[in-house]
C-alpha cells in the first residue's frame, strides 16, 4: 500500500457537513458524486495531499444507513492507495483478510475499490483503491 488516499466520514446530511467541514478547513469540496452501487452520495476535499469524503446514505439499506444507525455519524474507513487492485486482492486474500468483494468495484472519484470486512483489520474498514487511467 502506497499511502492513506483518503478517509470517510460518515454523515446524516451531506449539505450540513459539507458547510461544517469547509468552515473547518476554510476550504470548499472540490467534487459531490453519487456512487449508485454504495448507495450514497460523497463529497471530497482536498487537504495537500490528503482528502477527507464525506458520505450520506441514499437509501435506508446503504451501508452507510446502517453504520449510522448502529454507531452514529463519524470516521467510516480509511482508503489506502494501491498500484495494482488486483494484485492486492489476492496477497490479502492469502494472508487471511475478508474482502467485501471477489472484484474491484467503481467507487467515487475514478477509483476502482475494495473493501475489507472490518472483523478481519481490528475492526476498522479498510477500502483500497486504485485510480483508474484517464
Ligand atoms: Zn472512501
Amino acid at each position: 500500500m502506497n499511502k492513506i488516499e483518503h478517509i470517510g466520514i460518515a454523515v446524516k446530511s451531506i449539505d450540513s457537513s459539507t458547510s461544517l467541514f469547509a468552515k473547518l478547513f476554510a476550504k470548499n469540496a472540490y467534487k459531490r458524486e453519487e456512487v449508485l452501487s454504495e448507495g450514497v452520495i460523497t463529497e471530497f476535499f482536498q487537504l495537500g495531499d490528503n482528502k477527507i469524503e464525506l458520505l450520506e446514505a441514499t437509501h435506508a439499506e446503504s451501508p452507510i444507513a446502517k453504520f449510522i444507525e448502529k454507531k452514529g455519524e463519524g470516521i467510516h474507513h480509511i482508503a489506502f492507495e494501491v498500484s495494482d487492485i488486483v494484485a492486492e486482492m489476492k496477497r490479502l486474500k492469502q494472508e487471511g483478510f475478508q474482502l467485501l468483494s471477489e472484484e474491484p468495484k467503481n467507487g467515487a472519484d475514478n477509483k476502482l475499490v475494495c473493501f475489507l470486512h472490518p472483523k478481519s483489520t481490528n475492526g476498522v474498514l479498510i477500502e483500497l483503491c486504485q485510480s483508474k487511467e484517464a
